[in-house]
């Protein structure tokens, strides 16, 4: 471990500003730590809250409400916030590199920088697609979007065409922000008068049901709900191709194609590349290898947590509740590590209440086997993440 022989503090390098940093974060600025000195570098300086992400695309929120604003956050910690993107790290320097050129230094390092979706697309149809990851990139678009959206409704109907938008991903996070968009979007062609069925919309997987994680009672319910909001639903159907307005897929009889104006891309993800040529431990989606301490695999200064993590022992889905509960442990071992004291195992938990939202303020809860819904989960569900929100923007002693 490495509590300094030389008397200096030790230097604790936070990667990525996700949901197990802000959970170190605040607990390192509850309890100070003593012979550290704390930086957090992170690509945005708000980051997203992904529990409320679809709500905010719903209307639901504004931008305020579904962000931390991490440069307050790292002051309360007594931190230096950097703003940069790392994009490797040299483990025998104990450097991480960033996108502007300079150079971080770490006795400690702790990575919690999420995942991207994984596009299985060439170049060319990668230019063509808008994927989830980053959130601040997918909000541009999700705002030019909005825009393009009004210009048509305000275009009036006679002789207007529709715009279609397909969503590529049947997981949780795709299900929820189809269906989020098309709340919003039926939303403000009402609001301007326009027909709301002029927007068309399909969702398309490589599986053969939507939600493949969750219960059969849950998927039935959302498969539902889709088709009574018109929603084409492509099951089996896995997107091999894109280009300007159209994707493609090969279907039981050949090579299918579906013209689209916007291409939204939420598909299983992977790693980071520059976390595959870190020389870490990583598994076969690049996430890294990491074991009970939330170590990462044959490192002893090297810790991760949150999706870019998979425990060895635990492997579990990535979510953002997973991250969450993870921050709490890795505080507590980056605290140990730096007494010089035995670190601590983390187990997480088995199973997970997912609350996965239709967009109209209306909710699935789905754990295992159990599963309800209705309004009032989603008014629970609200009532959780805000809850959330409020431990870092009611931060002790702090400025609002
Ligand atoms: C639409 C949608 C809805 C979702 N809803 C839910 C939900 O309701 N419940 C749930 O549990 N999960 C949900 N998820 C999954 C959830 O988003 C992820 O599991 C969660 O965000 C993972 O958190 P994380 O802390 O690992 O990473 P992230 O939240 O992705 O945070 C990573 C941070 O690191 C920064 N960063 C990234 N790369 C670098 C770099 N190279 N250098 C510096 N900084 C970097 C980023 O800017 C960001 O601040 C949803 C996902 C999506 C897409």
């Amino acid at each position: 471990m490495p509590s300094s022989e030389s008397g200096a503090p030790d230097e604790i390098l936070l990667v990525g500003g996700g949901h197990s940093h802000v959970i170190v974060l605040r607990e390192l600025g509850l309890r100070p730590l003593a012979g550290a000195r704390l930086t957090l570098v992170s690509s945005a300086a708000r980051t997203p809250y992904s529990g409320m992400l679809p709500g905010y695309v719903a209307g639901h929120y504004d931008f305020d409400q579904v962000h931390i604003d991490l440069p307050r956050l790292a002051a309360f910690a007594g931190a230096r916030f950097v703003a940069d993107e790392v994009i490797g790290i040299d483990r025998g320097a104990r450097l991480a590199h960033c996108r502007s050129g300079r150079s971080l230094s770490w006795d400690l390092l702790s990575i919690n920088v999420g995942s991207t979706p994984r596009i299985d697309l060439g170049a060319e149809g990668r230019a063509h697609v808008v994927p989830v990851k980053p959130i601040s990139g997918f909000n541009q678009r999700w705002l030019a979007l909005l825009q393009r959206a009004r210009l048509l409704a305000a275009a009036g109907d006679v002789a207007a065409r529709p715009l279609t938008i397909a969503v590529v991903g049947g997981g949780a996070a795709g299900v929820e922000l189809l269906l989020s968009m098309q709340y919003r979007l039926r939303q403000e062609f009402a609001q301007l008068r326009a027909d709301p069925e002029r927007l068309h919309w399909h969702l398309l997987t490589r599986d053969r049901d939507i939600l493949p994680t969750h219960s059969r009672p849950v998927r039935q319910h959302f498969r539902r709900v889709l088709k009574a909001r018109g929603v084409r639903l492509h099951l089996a159907a896995a997107v091999d191709d894109a280009g300007a307005g159209w994707l493609q897929w090969q279907g039981t009889d050949g090579a299918e194609r579906l013209a689209a104006d916007e291409l939204v891309w939420v598909t299983r993800a992977g790693g980071a590349a520059w976390l595959r040529d870190s020389g870490l431990a990583v598994d076969d989606d690049g996430f890294l290898r990491v074991g009970e301490t939330l170590q990462v695999a044959g490192e002893t200064h090297i810790f991760a947590a949150g999706d870019c993590a998979s425990m060895i022992d635990h492997p579990r889905e990535k979510a953002g509740v997973f991250a969450v509960r993870m921050g709490e442990p890795l505080a507590g071992n980056l605290r140990r590590a730096v007494a010089g004291r035995a670190l601590v195992a983390h187990r997480p938990q088995r199973r997970w209440l997912a609350l996965i939202s239709t967009g109209d303020r209306y909710a699935v809860a789905s754990r295992g086997a159990f599963s309800t819904a209705g309004h009032w989960v989603w008014h629970w569900k609200d009532w959780i993440d805000r809850r959330f929100m409020r431990l870092f923007a009611d931060l002790p002693g702090g400025s609002a």
